[in-house]
């Protein structure tokens, strides 16, 4: 994953208040004013949800689909504002200024920016234009490639034209080999990013990861073992009828029963935690000496270069690599390691020997 090279971004930021995991949660779409009424009377006895979602304007893959409802849905919101508990508000997309403005004109009180307008900067620096003095939290999604340097990008936006309360939204990522899910939760990229800029918080949309409804128990808790701070879900009174993305959407009762069954984390350990901090040591420890080995590998590297030079031989030797490579992956399987895993380590420590090799023999 790209990012690579971004230097991590400290901010004062507004911390989350209360217990984890907020929730925000409702419809894909918002299809019709009983729909809605239906979802918010359930949603209203659940004490973790926050933000009741809705979908307003629908960004659809091909033309000929349901495209949401606009302002019709935007009016049911603000009628049926009334019955949400007092600390609850509605939170709609939006992806063009005109929605920015209709969104706040009827009283939304979050906003969120969808993973196609992230993906795009010109659409971003209009969108972000608009938003300059809107005083709700917004939510930004991360773009369908795993670039984080696009989710930075987009949040820095946010901040450039003064907005504070952003909320980062992990939705998953469109990849080649997207392993069963909707899109790929490629966890490695919203570590990055909260690494990149600690104190946004991120939720996890479990929803548009999974694509369907079994995974998202266990998705939602991946995020919670990940120390996500909220989940962002999609509820619908009656899945099967929904008019977008109707497989995925779970009914407010299966929302309830996946509350419950939620373990939250703690995401700090205490200074108590004898053991753990014994461990960390030992782990500090083999981490170094990992990199003192690297540091020997590549001293090594270099000498071979040399003498590849002398003997005009190639930097890239493929069966020399591929008999290497055999041999540590049946190493690892002994040390019963994820294969996968050492395949990926010594792919990356295999093109850095060769980038250190070129160097010499080009010089
Ligand atoms: C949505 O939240 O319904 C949506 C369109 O999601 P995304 O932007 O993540 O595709
Ligand atoms: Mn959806």
């Amino acid at each position: 994953m790209s990012g690579r090279t971004i230097k991590p971004v400290h901010l004062r930021y507004p911390t989350m208040q209360g217990i984890k995991p907020h929730i925000i949660a409702g419809p894909c779409s918002v299809e019709s004013r009983q729909q809605l009424k239906s979802v918010v009377t359930a949603l209203s006895s659940l004490p973790q949800v926050t933000f009741i979602r809705c979908g307003v304007w629908k960004p659809r893959t091909r033309p000929g689909g349901f495209e949401g409802l606009g302002e019709q849905a935007l009016l049911w919101m603000q009628e049926l504002k009334p019955l949400l508990p007092s600390g609850v508000g509605f939170a709609c997309e939006v992806a063009r200024p005109e929605h920015v403005a209709l969104a706040i004109k009827y009283g939304v009180a979050g906003l969120w920016i969808g993973a196609r307008t992230t993906a795009n900067p010109f659409m971003m620096s209009e969108l972000t234009e608009s938003l300059r003095g809107v005083n709700v939290p917004i939510g930004v999604k991360n773009a369908p490639n795993p670039d984080v340097r696009l989710w930075v990008g987009a949040i820095e936006r946010c901040h450039q034209v003064g907005l504070s309360h952003i909320t980062a939204i992990h939705r998953g990522f469109d990849i080649l080999n997207n392993g069963g899910y909707r899109n790929h939760p490629l966890w490695e990229v919203p570590m990055e990013l909260r690494r990149l800029m600690p104190e946004v918080p991120i939720f996890c949309d479990p929803s548009h990861i999974a694509g369907r409804v079994d995974p998202i128990h266990s998705i939602s808790q991946a995020a919670l073992d990940l120390g996500f701070d909220g989940l962002m879900l999609e509820v619908h009174p009656s899945p099967s009828d929904a008019l977008t993305d109707a497989i995925q959407q779970i009914t407010p009762t299966q929302l309830s029963a996946l509350l419950d069954s939620l373990v939250p984390r703690r995401t700090e350990s205490s200074v108590a935690d004898d053991s753990l901090r014994l461990m960390r040591q030992q782990i500090d420890e083999i981490d170094s000496q990992i990199l003192q080995l690297l540091a020997s590998r590549v001293e090594l590297c270099k000498q071979i270069a040399e003498i590849k030079a002398r003997g005009n031989l190639a930097v890239y030797q493929p069966k020399r690599w591929e008999s290497l490579l055999q041999q540590r992956l049946s190493n690892a399987q002994e040390l019963s390691l994820n294969i996968d895993f050492v395949k990926e380590i010594f792919d990356k420590i295999h093109a850095e020997s060769v980038r250190v090799q070129q160097e010499i023999i080009d010089k």
